[in-house]
């Protein structure tokens, strides 16, 4: 079964397009290379030994998704293409909204006009906004705290009044905690331009030389050491969650939210111990001011996706940080 994966040459991405291959897909990238590299078309060959179909494009290209939806039988949309820095979407909104939700009705057209109604779409944790209780199940209120947020949130529910609206639509958003780690061969991993915004990558970086010092954002939160608690989740547990939840529903209809975490908080000193641990080295890191927008934790309640698509996270911590320090030792600047 043909598949298409937009942004599959990006983090996520391109560990799902292994996923997806390992479990019989055949899926067809598409991906503009705004923040990724075709180099990752050869490590993914490398290796799953198997040659991807590549459509180098924006998924606003209307021509373009005509051709791979005429060229191929497309049986679902893997919806990754996204802008994702949290910073840049608050001096650069209109590219955010233009690119993750113009470009997103776009492509949901040109799918309609293909008669594809299927779409596992990328959300994340963030459509919870400031959390009013935790751990944060699917019931939990909608809101955002900044563009990209909003951009997530306005698109699950541009999905909802689409499935409402056609009734052999089906769409699943899944919504992920903090993805981390790296796939196991060391071949694949995430490579962020310039400074990473993100823990695990900036702490890697620290710990291989590349940034002096970890800044740690606030130690004087309600937690247990006083620094931020998030529920980081292993990117090859992530995307076994899109495997199983398209194959859960790949006869269904409607709009489908699943929450993808662990349900278990570590805080940003934790993350550093568990990373020290990997790379067998100290971390430094100075105490800084609060990032403005954060919360003190945030976690997640896995029970839906457990009970529904029996899914569940399996690889601990320590896979977490042993995966990426295996890719940041083998790739130490990214594929670039
Ligand atoms: P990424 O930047 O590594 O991958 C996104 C890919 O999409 C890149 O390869 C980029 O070149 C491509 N792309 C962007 N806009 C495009 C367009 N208009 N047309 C075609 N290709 C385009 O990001 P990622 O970490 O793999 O994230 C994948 C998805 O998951 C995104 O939608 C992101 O918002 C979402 N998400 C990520 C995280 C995270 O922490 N990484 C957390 C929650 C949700
Ligand atoms: N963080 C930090 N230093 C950094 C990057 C992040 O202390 O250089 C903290 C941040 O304040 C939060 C946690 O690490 O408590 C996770 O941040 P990240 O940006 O990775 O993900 P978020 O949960 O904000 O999406």
């Amino acid at each position: 079964m043909k598949v298409l994966v937009t942004g599959g040459l990006g983090f996520i991405g391109s560990h799902t397009v292994i996923a997806l291959f390992d479990a019989g897909y055949t899926p067809i990238i598409l991906d503009n290379l705004s923040n990724s590299s075709r180099r990752v078309l050869t490590q993914l060959t490398k290796i799953t030994g198997n040659e991807f179909e590549f459509y180098e494009g924006c998924i606003s290209d209307r021509a373009l998704l005509s051709t791979i939806f005429s060229a191929h039988k497309i049986e679902g949309v893997f919806h990754f293409a996204a802008l994702k820095a949290v910073g840049e979407s608050t001096v650069q909104p209109l590219s955010y909204y233009h690119n993750n939700v113009s470009h997103t009705i776009t492509m949901l057209e040109v799918m309609a006009k293909h008669n594809i109604a299927k779409l596992v779409f990328s959300s994340s944790a963030t459509v919870y906004g400031d959390p009013q209780y935790l751990p944060l199940d699917e019931k939990h209120p909608i809101s955002a705290t900044n563009p990209y947020g909003w951009t997530k949130v306005m698109v699950e529910r541009i999905l909802q009044d689409y499935c409402t609206a056609n009734s052999d639509a089906l769409a699943i958003a899944l919504r992920y905690f903090n993805p981390v780690g790296a796939h196991p061969s060391g071949q694949l991993g995430e490579s962020p331009n310039g400074i990473p915004n993100n823990l695990m990558p900036y702490i890697a970086q620290t710990a291989i030389g590349i940034r002096e010092q970890l800044n740690v954002f606030g130690d004087d939160y309600d937690t247990h050491d006083g620094t931020g608690v998030r529920d980081y989740i292993h990117v090859q547990d992530l995307v076994a969650g899109h495997v199983d939840a398209f194959k859960h529903h790949v006869k269904d209809v409607g709009f489908h939210p699943y929450n993808l975490g662990t349900g278990q908080g570590y805080s940003v000193l934790d993350m550093v111990a568990a990373f020290s641990q990997s790379a067998k080295c100290t971390i430094d890191y100075k105490i800084c001011p609060r990032r403005e927008g954060d919360v003190a934790s945030n976690f997640a309640d896995a029970s839906k996706a457990k009970q529904y698509l029996n899914w569940q996270a399996t690889h601990d911590l320590k896979a977490m940080t042993d995966d990426s320090w295996r890719w940041q030792t083998n790739y130490p600047k990214g594929l670039e």
